[in-house]
C-alpha cells in the first residue's frame, strides 16, 4: 500500500508551522484513540498513521529531509511505523506535562506529581455536647490516636539517606508501562510498579522505629474550641489535624461529628429551646409564680390567674445563639395543665360542689386565639 502524505494525513499546508501541526495532530489522536473506538481497527490505523506523520513533521531534520526525498528520506527514523508505546510517548510533548488526556486509560498518574500531592487519609471522631455546651461554645481537649510523621528518619522511612535508593524495576517512574497485544490491536496499560509500590524508590535498611513506614502511631491531645449554637450531625474540620501519610505526604483532616446529648428537661429548637410546665389546674386558676430551668439557670416567672392549658410564655433572649451571628433565641415555656389522676373523698366532694359552678364551664371567649394559632405566631 503507497504510503500517504504527512501532511495529507495531518490536513495542513507544507508551510503549515509547528503550533499548526500540533493543533492538527492532537486533534487526530483524540478523535482516533484506540480508546474511544474500541473494537475499530480502520481507527487504531489512522491512530498510528497520524502519530507516525506528527512524529516525522515535529522534527525540524526529519520535516527537512521529507521534504527534500519523501518517504525514503526518513525510512527508518518513524518511516517504519511507530509502536503504540511510541506514539502514548509523544503524549507528553503535545498534551503538556500531564501527558495524555486518557488518564483512565493509563491508570492514572504520572509518577512524580502524583507521589508529592499525596494526602493522608482523615480522621473521624464523634463529639457529645451538651446543651449548656452549646449554648456557650466550649473548648475541648480531644484524645485523638493518629499517624504522625516518624521522628528517627523525618519520615523516609530509612535507616540511612544512603539506604534509599531508585527503583530499578520502574527507574523510579513509579509506573510500569507494558504493550498488550489484544484482538483490538495493541494497547498500552499502566500500573503502578509492584516493586516500589509507585513509590519509584526503594528502602534497603528499614527505620527501626518507624519499620520503614515513615509515620508512628501517637495519641495526641488536641484542642478544639467548639464555636456556640453547633448542631447534631454538623460536622467541623481541623485542617491537617489527620494521618499523615506513609513515607511523608500532606496530613489528613481531623472531622468532628457533633452530638447532642439530650438535656434532661429543655428540647431544642433550632435557636429556640423548649419547656413544657406542668401547673395545677388550681395555681392555672388562681395565679401564681414558679421557677423554670434554662440554660444559664433558673429563672422566676408569674402566671397570672385565669391562665389556659397551651398558653406559650416566652423568655426573651433565654435560647441559644445563632451559629452564624444572627442573635440568640428564645426559651418558649409551653402551660400544660395537670389534671389530678386521684382523689382523696374530701377533694372529691369540694370538686363535685364545682361541677356545677357557671364559671367552671368551658367559655373560650369571642375572639381569642386558639392553640394553633399560639404557635404559629411564635415559630413564624
Ligand atoms: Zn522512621
Ligand atoms: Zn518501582
Amino acid at each position: 500500500m503507497a504510503k500517504r502524505d504527512y501532511y495529507d494525513i495531518l490536513g495542513v499546508g507544507k508551510g503549515a508551522s509547528m503550533d499548526d501541526i500540533k493543533k492538527a495532530y492532537r486533534k487526530l489522536a483524540i478523535k482516533y484513540h484506540p480508546d474511544k473506538n474500541p473494537g475499530d481497527p480502520s481507527t487504531e490505523e489512522k491512530f498510528k498513521e497520524a502519530a507516525e506523520a506528527y512524529e516525522v513533521l515535529s522534527n525540524e531534520d526529519k520535516r527537512a529531509r521529507y521534504d527534500r526525498f519523501g518517504h525514503d528520506g526518513v525510512r527508518g527514523d518513524a518511516g517504519g511505523g511507530m509502536n503504540m508505546d511510541d506514539i502514548f510517548s509523544q503524549f507528553g510533548d503535545i498534551f503538556g506535562s500531564g501527558g495524555s488526556p486518557f488518564e483512565s486509560f493509563f491508570g492514572g498518574g504520572r509518577g512524580g506529581n502524583a507521589r508529592r500531592m499525596r494526602k493522608g487519609t482523615n480522621l473521624r471522631i464523634k463529639l457529645k455536647l451538651t446543651l449548656e455546651e452549646i449554648a456557650d461554645g466550649v473548648e475541648k481537649k480531644l484524645k485523638v490516636k493518629r499517624h504522625v510523621t516518624c521522628g528517627t528518619c523525618n519520615g523516609s522511612g530509612a535507616k540511612s539517606e544512603t539506604a534509599i535508593k531508585t527503583c530499578g524495576t520502574c527507574n523510579g517512574s513509579g509506573q510500569i508501562r507494558k504493550v498488550v497485544n489484544t484482538m483490538l490491536g495493541q494497547m498500552v496499560s499502566s500500573s503502578t510498579c509492584p516493586t516500589c509500590n509507585g513509590e519509584g524508590k526503594v528502602i534497603t535498611d528499614h527505620c527501626g522505629v518507624c519499620k520503614g513506614e515513615g509515620r508512628v502511631l501517637e495519641e495526641e491531645v488536641i484542642t478544639v474550641n467548639i464555636p456556640a449554637g453547633v448542631s447534631e450531625g454538623m460536622q467541623l474540620s481541623m485542617s491537617g489535624k489527620g494521618n499523615v501519610p506513609p513515607r511523608g505526604g500532606v496530613p489528613g483532616d481531623l472531622l468532628i461529628l457533633v452530638e447532642e446529648e439530650p438535656h434532661e428537661t429543655l428540647t431544642r429548637d433550632g435557636r429556640n429551646v423548649g419547656y413544657d410546665l406542668h401547673i395545677s389546674f388550681v395555681d392555672a386558676a388562681l395565679g401564681t409564680s414558679v421557677e423554670v430551668p434554662t440554660i444559664s439557670g433558673k429563672v422566676k416567672i408569674s402566671i397570672p390567674a385565669g391562665t389556659q392549658s397551651g398558653r406559650i410564655f416566652r423568655l426573651k433572649g433565654k435560647g441559644l445563639r445563632d451559629i452564624e451571628g444572627y442573635g440568640t433565641g428564645d426559651q418558649l415555656v409551653y402551660v400544660n395543665i395537670w389534671t389530678p389522676t386521684e382523689l382523696s373523698k374530701q377533694e372529691r366532694e369540694l370538686l363535685e360542689k364545682l361541677r356545677d359552678s357557671k364559671n367552671f364551664a368551658p367559655n373560650p371567649k369571642k375572639g381569642e386565639k386558639s392553640f394553633f394559632d399560639r404557635v404559629k405566631e411564635f415559630f413564624q
